[in-house]
């Protein structure tokens, strides 16, 4: 009697759990879309403004934005504290961390970017202590991924790395970020690019113009994309 009684009670927990497992990444799911399209809307308003397309948002565990950051490599740098700009590392998520006013268990913190991180915001991710990443489209020439191995290093053995978890937020992001991957990689990186994406990055695979050469290959990647859906 004591063990079915027992075994019932443990069946119950357990169904609980599942059930407010079950729940949790149905929240995490709906969060993680969110936030992934705000991080596409911050890339997208860095290119209106001159920079290169990527976006980044961070989260605390209860699912509040803490910080927010864009590209700003083409902008000047600002005289506001905690802004930066005009130089190699003015990246995305370089960005949000410098706006953080004080970390607060950062192994809660979920860091969002439009595109997979580099080395160095992928560094001082694992230096920071951020538990989470999620990234809405590889970048299988600067990402760091790849290069770190985030399963592997000790500083980020305990980060949880979600990749590309919506096809149309991907396709969006990695439509954002081909025309600039074809103007500022090498024909390395580009060559990364189109075997990464090679349906994407047809559009784009011809001699460099100017930029609104770019911009009309890139309109009508989404009016094809339209077209599809
Ligand atoms: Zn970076």
């Amino acid at each position: 009697m004591y063990l079915k009684v027992r075994k019932r009670s443990d069946q119950d927990q357990w169904c609980f759990s599942l059930k407010h497992q079950i729940e949790g990444m149905k929240e995490n799911h709906s969060l993680d879309r969110a936030m992934l399209e705000r991080s596409l809307e911050l890339a997208r308003y860095s290119v209106s403004k001159g920079s290169s397309p990527i976006g980044c948002v961070i989260v605390d565990a209860s699912g509040k934005t803490i910080s927010e950051g864009r590209n700003k490599s083409g902008e000047p740098w600002s005289k506001t504290p905690r802004r930066i700009g005009d130089s190699g590392f003015a990246h995305a998520e370089m960005d949000a961390f410098y706006r953080i006013k004080k970390l607060e268990k950062p192994e809660g913190y979920t860091l969002y970017s439009s595109l997979e991180p580099c080395l160095m915001c992928g560094g001082a991710m694992g230096m920071i202590g951020v538990g989470r990443t999620v990234w809405a489209c590889d970048d299988p020439w600067g990402g760091s991924g790849r290069l770190i191995a985030w399963n592997q290093h000790p500083a980020f053995v305990d980060i949880q790395v979600v990749a590309h978890p919506f096809h149309d937020l991907e396709r969006e992001a990695a439509e954002l970020f081909a025309p600039e991957a074809r103007r500022v990689y090498p024909a390395q990186g580009w060559a990364a690019w189109q075997e990464r994406y090679p349906e994407i990055c047809a559009a784009f695979d011809k001699p460099i113009g100017d930029i609104n050469t770019l911009r009309n290959a890139q309109k009508k990647v989404r009016r094809a994309a339209r077209k599809k859906t």
